[in-house]
């Protein structure tokens, strides 16, 4: 049965013609297949597409496809909506819904996958929601994509706002996924007020999760920055960022902010990002920068939003 569920996608029990017609009978009406149905897509110029699913209850999310000449890579959700509330995040305006099951947060995989018509390499759980305030259904989520779909640990990274003890949790577990970090400020003043609910997570103690999960899992820490224009972007900044990350083993994420209407954030100039950049180097922090794709379609990470136009 996985093997029809997971590498083959079959979309009802009927379509498992090797099981024998009395269970496959049995299953339809016992354990009846819900996938989802993507009932928007908008493609970019350079092939990023975002699809709106529609959930068995008629809620929707949204999912991305990145293909790459070497690889395709999949944003998914984890909630419908989000509790955390960022003053920046697109997501945050509808407030939380539900989380999503197990099944809801493959479906999305299988689907893209098919949409695709090319297997998925990439996970990224970087869509709508947060992991880790849905953990037992994400992890779930994360075993079968390993063992049942194949897509290797070390090919899902897991995005999330910075809830410290489920980071406590993770590292317990020792898993081989790539942890991202979403840190957008190097100090607890500021970062309140671009993630009021960090409040409940101080940064020093953030930060110590954070090294245990990299001391135990022997994985690099990716912390996020999302560099806003006159908030957060200043070269003082990065000096802070500096010292905040000196005795983690990471790397630094830096994306430029994707404007949201209606919202008072802007993206800051190529010569602050770059200033940005060095500063961190400078002081021997490894840097990557998100290669913005999908604009014209809205499908960058964080831009997701329930019911959108
Ligand atoms: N809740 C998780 C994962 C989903 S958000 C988290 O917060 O990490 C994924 C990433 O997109 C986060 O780093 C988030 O801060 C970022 N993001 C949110 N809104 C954005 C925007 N408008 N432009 C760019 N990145 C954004
Ligand atoms: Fe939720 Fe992440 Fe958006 Fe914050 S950035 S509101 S945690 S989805």
């Amino acid at each position: 049965m996985a093997h029809w569920l997971y590498r083959k996608g079959v979309k009802s029990t009927e379509q498992m013609t090797n099981l024998p017609a009395s269970l496959r009978e049995e299953l339809t009406k016992t354990a009846a297949l819900t996938r989802s149905e993507a009932i928007r897509e908008s493609k970019s110029s350079d092939g990023t597409t975002k699809f709106l699913l529609r959930l068995s209850d008629g809620e929707t999310i949204e999912s991305v496809l990145l293909p790459y000449p070497d690889r395709v890579s999949v944003c998914i959700s984890t909630q419908v909506g989000c509790s955390v509330g960022c003053a920046f995040c697109a997501t945050a305006d509808g407030g939380f819904l539900r989380n999503l099951t197990p099944g809801e947060v493959i479906d999305q995989v299988l689907t893209l996958q098919e949409k695709a018509e090319a297997r998925v390499s990439h996970v990224v759980l970087m869509g709508m929601g947060e992991p880790l305030l849905n953990l037992p259904n994400v992890l779930k989520a994360i075993h079968i994509l390993n063992d049942e779909v194949g897509i290797s640990m070390r090919r899902i990274t897991l995005s999330t706002v910075g809830i410290t003890p489920a980071i406590r949790k993770l590292a317990e577990l020792d898993m081989q996924i790539t942890l991202a970090v979403s840190l957008h400020a190097p100090n607890d003043e500021l970062r309140k007020k671009l993630i009021p609910y960090a409040a409940k997570f101080p940064l020093n103690d953030l930060m110590s999760a954070c090294r245990n999960y990299a001391n135990t899992t022997k994985r690099r820490v990716t912390f996020e920055y999302l560099l806003i224009a006159g908030v957060n972007d200043s070269p003082h900044h990065a000096l802070e960022l500096s010292k905040l990350l000196a005795r983690i083993m990471c790397h630094v994420n830096l994306i430029p902010y994707n404007e949201v209407a209606g919202k008072p954030f802007k993206k800051p100039s190529r010569k602050a990002i770059e200033d940005f950049r060095r500063v961190l180097e400078q002081n021997g922090i490894e840097v990557t920068q998100r290669i913005e794709r999908g604009e014209d379609v809205s499908a960058a990470c964080g831009q997701l939003k329930r019911r959108n136009a």
